[in-house]
């Protein structure tokens, strides 16, 4: 059962929170619909049920049903000739989240019988579940220079929606710098000065998702119409609409709809307007009309700012020189300063060590190396030959043949989503090609994502391997 709960657990989670807190949990019984599971220390516990109650509770639930219950057991710290294995026994504190709870289902969920999901009877009076994560608020954004601009213009735009000139708002920034963090909080406290405010955040991708499932159910218009209840709109990631002129389209028309009956629209991309490739030009010129705001990368005292934010969050402590030495260290984004600062926290707990500046440089330098394992053109090209099962000299080849010539376009698409490299020289390093044919093979293919099945699976797969 819980095997089955991991994986569950697993596809929620980013990878380096799955290996950090739930790689050394065990199942050690079940009675009934009680699970025990075994921790290693009661940080563990405790993070566990301070961060993830809610995923436990929906992995628990679907395996066991609603009476499911977690206990855990937390290994002896000493472990000095312990008959016992375990020690203490501590049910999960958040009872009721075990319990059956009324969640209302995202809409993509909604009954499949409804001959039509999108059409909400009763207008006015509709709960549209909005999707936020209150996890991510303002009073936990910890703000600096990198993020004054839009961190202010977000509190005005939550405080204000639809009725400042922040219509749209659009945030931009590189990965792991607190775009999404930033759009949850905006909708958060939308939620908080005007609970009567509609609010939906999604992400471009699902968007574009439930788009494609409306056009193939032939409610387009229901769709529209879904959109159009909306008073705050929070869509993240646009940059992903890139090429998806059918998705493109049909946001265009319900920005317009939105923004003349002074409804917010809220937009995060990780690339400038300017460097936006494949938006419609009408659209590029719609979000000119509100206010752009950059998220920079953040400062040192920013960053020691950020973990200590997260230290105290946690209630655990460290020295100066251990903060100093990892805000000095890890520098690429808030999420890895994130991650570094978790990881230091468990491997001490683990190991049931004082952190202290030579355990503080064990784990952030490695750390900071694991990360740095970028993406390369050519792990890329080894990655897509052996899903394909093809030779990479194949794959490199001038080969028209149908399905290689697919697996190079998928090769030179991810290259272009997943490194730094320009154009002509993932041209160059796939089979020496030339800027127009990458050029050509990202469009195809998210022209093909769009229309084939089997081939979105293929690229899903693919998306998949390389993020491990
Ligand atoms: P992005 O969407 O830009 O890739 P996220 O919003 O997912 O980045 O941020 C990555 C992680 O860093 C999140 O856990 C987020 O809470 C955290 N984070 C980012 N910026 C800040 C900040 N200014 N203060 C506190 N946490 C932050
Ligand atoms: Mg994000």
């Amino acid at each position: 059962v819980w095997d089955r709960c991991l994986a569950y657990i697993k596809d929620n989670i980013q990878d380096q929170a799955y290996k950090t807190w739930f790689e050394p949990t065990q199942a050690v019984r079940l009675d009934d619909n009680a699970l025990y599971i075994q921790v290693p220390s009661k940080f563990f516990y405790e993070w566990l049920e301070e961060h993830y109650v809610k995923l436990l509770k929906s992995a628990l639930t679907r395996e066991l049903g609603p009476g499911a219950k977690l206990l855990y057991n937390i290994k002896m710290e000493n472990t000095g000739g312990d008959k016992i294995p375990y020690t203490e026994q501590i049910p999960s504190k958040n009872r009721e989240a075990v319990q059956p709870q009324e969640v209302e289902a995202p809409f993509e969920n909604r009954d499949p019988e409804l001959k039509n999901p999108f059409v909400i009877p009763g207008i006015r009076n509709i709960h549209i579940d909005s999707q936020l994560n209150s996890n991510y608020n303002f009073e936990n954004f910890v703000e600096g220079d990198s993020n004054r601009l839009a961190r202010s213009a977000g509190k005005s735009v939550a405080n204000r929606p639809g009725e400042t000139s922040f219509n749209p708002f659009l945030v931009y920034g590189g990965v792991g710098l607190g775009k999404t963090h930033l759009a949850h909080a905006i909708g958060v406290e939308v939620k908080e000065k005007h609970p009567d405010k509609t609010v939906l955040y999604i992400s471009a991708e699902v968007f574009s998702q439930q788009y494609q499932d409306a056009i193939r159910r032939k409610a387009r218009i229901d769709f529209i119409h879904f959109y159009q209840l909306i008073d705050v709109l929070i869509i993240d990631d646009i940059q992903m609409l890139s090429g998806k002129t059918g998705t493109q389209e049909v946001f265009f028309h319900i920005f317009n709809y939105l923004h003349q009956n002074r409804k917010q629209v809220v937009l995060t991309s990780d690339k400038a307007p300017v460097d936006m490739q494949d938006i419609e030009a009408r659209l590029l010129s719609r979000l000119k009309w509100g206010l752009t705001a950059e998220i920079q990368h953040p400062e040192l005292e920013t960053r020691i700012n950020i973990i200590k934010n997260i230290l105290y969050r946690d209630g655990v402590s460290m020295s100066e020189e251990v903060i100093q030495y990892i805000a000095e260290n890890v520098t690429s984004n808030v999420r890895e300063l994130e991650g570094s600062v978790i990881s230091l926290m468990a491997q001490a707990s683990f190991n049931h060590l004082e952190v202290n500046i030579d355990l503080a440089k064990t784990v952030v330098d490695k750390f900071v190396k694991n990360v740095k394992q970028e993406l390369s053109v050519d792990l890329i090209q080894k990655t897509v030959a052996d899903y394909f099962k093809i030779d990479l000299d194949v794959l490199k080849s001038k080969s028209r043949k149908r399905e290689i010539a697919q697996a190079r376009q998928l090769a030179m698409y991810f290259a272009k989503q997943y490194t730094k490299n320009s154009l002509a020289s993932i041209g160059a390093q796939i089979g020496n090609r030339d800027h127009a044919t990458v050029l050509h093979a990202c469009k195809t293919v998210n022209n093909l994502i769009e229309t084939d099945k089997e081939f979105k699976k293929y690229a899903e797969d693919i998306k998949i391997k390389l993020s491990m």
